[in-house]
């Protein structure tokens, strides 16, 4: 029997997001996920894809990973979908820090997993979660590939001027410091396939990508290599995000430490947690964000407003990198369905190129579109993301001959 399925597993510090796909026809089989890992509340909620079989729900305690990663396997064999099939060809995990050295989807083996194990002060929130998946998956399938996807492999490519910060060298090497980027999985694929949108190939094509998710972070992709990205040595860098400052002055940090007595802890949360559109208007959906600036709330408006100035000066700065720019691509929650804010952030940019025609950007749908005229001299695209996919497939690629051997 040929093994051609791909479990996906995006291991959170108290949730575990999984998908069960066929890489035959790239059909997702099953997906679910349990969150609230250790507390009495957990919750896991998995859809059957193929058959006949029903959403179920199930609550109460999963004390940790590798319970929830056991009561995923009992659910998906209910489903006759069980992990010691023949046909599961590899676990993918998304790997959120891979430093400079993983530029490719890799084979995880005990070296591999102390690498990113050493990767932990760069990535202390992500990488510890994602490695507690693995150990985890590991124990369950000992003899099944167990794949690393990582965040930052895209990235890998910036040269050197847009990846250095301008600070001490000495300083920066000792302790890794520079900018690596994260979403990369996100902008593979959607580069990629705007790309396909234009009926080019991605080695013809030069794209912006916006992931304006609850994180978010744009892209300059020329001829399907990254060349700058907005996040840094952690995601905290760039576009103003859901919880998260984006840009902001260094000294900012080091200020609140000496004049309002907070601890860098104090600050990582305030930065991290507190700022960005939650900051500004105590909201970070921007559902919400926009019904409030219907209804005219001057608070909404000026958070909005604070989202899309940040947003236009990297699209500025990315066409100035890119030199020549064939389309802008939206994607994630915010980019594939928020119309105001992908009509606001191209508005007045014709000088530039990116045009939005208001009747294609209104149109509501899941599939990857234009919404610019065909006169517009650089295309605007929405393109739905599809990480898991991305994961998948990446990882099928790797393992299709070995384990189909
Ligand atoms: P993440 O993966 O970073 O958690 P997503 O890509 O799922 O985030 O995006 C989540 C965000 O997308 C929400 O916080 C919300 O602001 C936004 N969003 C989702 N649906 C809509 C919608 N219909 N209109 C506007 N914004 C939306």
């Amino acid at each position: 029997m040929t093994a051609t399925r791909v479990l996906v597993l995006n291991s959170g510090s108290s949730s575990v997001k999984y998908q069960l796909l066929d890489m035959r026809d790239s059909a997702r089989l099953a997906v679910g996920l349990v969150e609230r890992i250790g507390e009495s509340t957990s919750r896991l909620v998995h859809t059957p894809l193929a058959g006949d079989g029903e959403r179920r729900e199930h609550t109460g305690a999963i004390a940790d990973h590798s319970a929830a990663l056991k009561a995923v396997a009992d659910e998906l064999a209910r489903d006759g979908l069980g992990l010691d099939s023949p046909e599961l060809a590899a676990i993918g995990h998304r790997v959120v820090h891979g430093g400079l050295r993983f530029t490719e989807p890799t084979v995880i083996t005990d070296e591999v997993l102390a690498e990113i194990e050493r990767l932990v002060p760069v990535a202390p929130l992500h990488n510890p979660a994602n490695i507690t998946g693995i150990r985890t998956a590991q124990a369950l399938r000992p003899d099944l590939p167990q794949i690393a996807v990582f965040d930052t492999a895209f990235h890998t490519t910036m040269p050197e001027p847009a990846a250095r910060y301008a600070i001490d060298v000495k300083t920066a090497d000792a302790h890794r410091i520079r900018r690596y980027g994260f979403h990369g999985t996100s902008h593979a694929y959607v580069s990629r396939t705007t790309a396909a949108l234009l009926g080019k190939d991605p080695s013809e094509v030069n794209v912006i990508v916006l992931h304006l998710g609850n994180g978010a972070s744009a892209s300059a992709v020329r001829g399907g290599r990254c060349v700058d990205t907005s996040m840094g040595l952690t995601p905290l860098e760039g576009l103003v995000m859901g919880t998260r400052s984006g840009d902001i002055d260094p000294a900012v940090t080091f200020h609140l430490m000496r004049v309002a007595g907070m601890s860098a802890d104090d600050v990582d949360v305030l930065l991290n947690k507190k700022s960005g559109l939650v900051g500004l208007c105590g909201d970070n959906d921007m559902r919400e964000i926009r019904r409030r600036v219907d209804a005219g709330d001057e608070r909404a408006a000026l958070a909005f407003d604070i989202y899309v100035h940040r947003l236009k000066k990297y699209i500025g700065a990315y066409c100035a990198v890119l030199g020549r720019v064939d389309a802008i691509a939206f994607t994630a929650g915010v980019g594939e369905n928020a119309a105001p804010v992908r009509e606001a952030a191209i508005a007045g940019l014709e000088g530039l190129g990116p045009v939005v025609d208001a009747e294609l950007n209104a149109v509501r749908s899941g599939e990857a579109r234009l919404i610019s005229p065909a006169s517009a001299r650089v295309a605007v695209a929405v393109v739905p993301t599809d990480e898991e996919l991305e994961i998948a497939r990446q990882s099928y690629e790797l393992v299709k001959n070995m384990v189909n051997a």
